[in-house]
């Protein structure tokens, strides 16, 4: 790539920054909520509308039969790809449109994208309709600048991914959208900061133990069997074996923050003994169940069998050497942990931008929790997936949530550059 070239393509997207700013106000207006899933038929209309204009072919899925899918909260998807005519790989930029529930504590509107200090302000503005937004514009600019780009440039604009993606992606990686040849390369512009490159996330186990007692009076519990109690005993097992064992271990994964670079275990609730009767009073009962629900997070040198394997021992220990200790042990949610290489195509040319762009090297990061590389990865087969974006992840969900200006210009070169890249095979 000569510099001239490069630098001509910056300024260009530079002359777009009032447009990329009107372009994520209009976004951040849709209000995408979800749950349940809301307005999510006129935001992809409105980015396919947009594309198609430009030369897009541009093709809307509807996921049917996926979670909260209705008629009247249909879960629709925008794909548009533009091809050069020239042979060549695909570079395919994917946003998720929805957003999380405004929630309580702002001091703007949050579905108005109001601009302050050279920050848009709203639900969305950094999770992720400023980086969506940001792709976009960066795209346009690359097929405007005129330079030979043999391949397709692909954006798309998915739902649900906040619940889990199985509206969106995942619908979409189980129908080929997300595979070779179709694809080859992609780029996830979530709020994960303009100078680092997430090369992968964490996985995650959701589950449900619960343990079983035999309920007797509450004034001669001595007759029953206190499932409370058992489950104490489960938590005292992961006090003794497991968090210590935690803090032990070490992770090639460069996760942030920091202290996300080992397995952690949140125990998300306890559901125990009977409700409490009409005017407060307790149940007169001794427990005979207690569940309790955990998230356990992954790190990339471990795998779903082996910590189910480690959970299983513990309460099967437990069962052995504890009187009256029976238990269930049920999966409710689950994702492997991902990783891909940082000296692969699409981290090594994004790193490549970030120095060009930034005048720094690029920090790799990996995300705690999940977000869409899951599906694109174990569905769609495809390794070669990063998450780029715009925007602090610690702000997204947050009240008065918002996306500095000046990291959109950036990314959007940068992003515009790496596509060239990869298109282009340029140094
Ligand atoms: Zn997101």
């Amino acid at each position: 790539m000569r510099g001239t070239d490069f630098a001509s393509l910056s300024a260009a997207i530079d002359a777009r920054r009032d447009e990329l700013v009107d372009l994520t106000r209009a976004l951040i207006r849709f209000p995408t909520v979800n749950p349940p899933g809301d307005a999510y038929a006129p935001c992809a209309e409105f980015i396919g509308a947009r594309l198609g204009a430009r030369g897009f072919k541009v093709e809307y899925v509807r996921a049917v039969g996926s979670p909260g899918d209705t008629d009247s909260h249909p879960r629709i998807n925008v794909v548009a790809r533009w091809e050069s005519g020239l042979d060549g790989p695909c570079v395919h930029f994917n946003g998720h449109i929805d957003v999380v529930p405004a929630g309580a504590g702002w001091s703007v509107d949050p579905f108005a994208g109001e601009v302050h200090r050279g920050r848009i302000y709203g639900r969305g503005s950094a999770d992720m309709k400023g980086g969506l937004a940001a792709a976009i514009v960066a795209v346009e600019a690359l097929i405007d600048a005129g330079l030979e780009l043999p391949g397709a440039l692909e954006i798309s604009g998915t739902v649900d991914e906040e619940s889990g993606g199985y509206g969106g992606v995942h619908y979409l990686a189980q129908r080929g959208w997300f595979s070779a040849p179709r694809v080859n390369h992609v780029i996830i512009p979530e709020p994960l900061n303009v100078g680092r490159v997430c090369i992968g996330h964490r996985g995650v186990w959701w589950a449900e133990i619960e343990t079983f007692g035999r309920s007797a009076h509450g004034s001669m519990p001595f007759f029953g069997d206190c499932a409370v109690r058992h489950m104490q005993a489960v938590i005292e097992r992961f006090e003794r074996d497991l968090y210590p064992q935690f803090a032990s271990r070490r992770t090639a994964m460069p996760v942030v923050p920091e202290a996300a670079r080992r397995s952690t275990l949140n125990i998300n609730s306890i559901h125990g003994g009977q409700p409490e009767q009409s005017g407060g009073y307790p149940s007169p009962c001794v427990a005979d169940s207690c569940r309790l629900i955990f998230d356990r997070r992954l790190l990339i040198e471990e795998n779903l069998a082996g910590v189910k394997q480690q959970m299983r021992a513990l309460l099967e220990d437990l069962a052995a050497e504890r009187h009256g200790f029976r238990y269930v042990l049920r999966d409710l949610f689950e994702v492997e942990p991902t990783m891909t290489p940082r000296d692969g195509p699409v981290a090594s040319a994004t790193a490549a931008s970030i120095r060009q762009v930034l005048g720094r090297d690029a920090e790799f990061v990996c995300s705690p929790g999940t977000y869409d590389q899951k599906h694109v990865d174990r569905i769609g087969k495809l390794k070669d997936c990063i998450a780029y974006g715009p925007g602090i992840l610690d702000l997204a969900h947050q009240p008065d949530e918002y996306v500095e200006l000046d990291d959109m210009v950036a990314a959007a070169k940068v992003m515009a550059r790496t596509a060239w890249v990869l298109l282009a095979r340029a140094p």
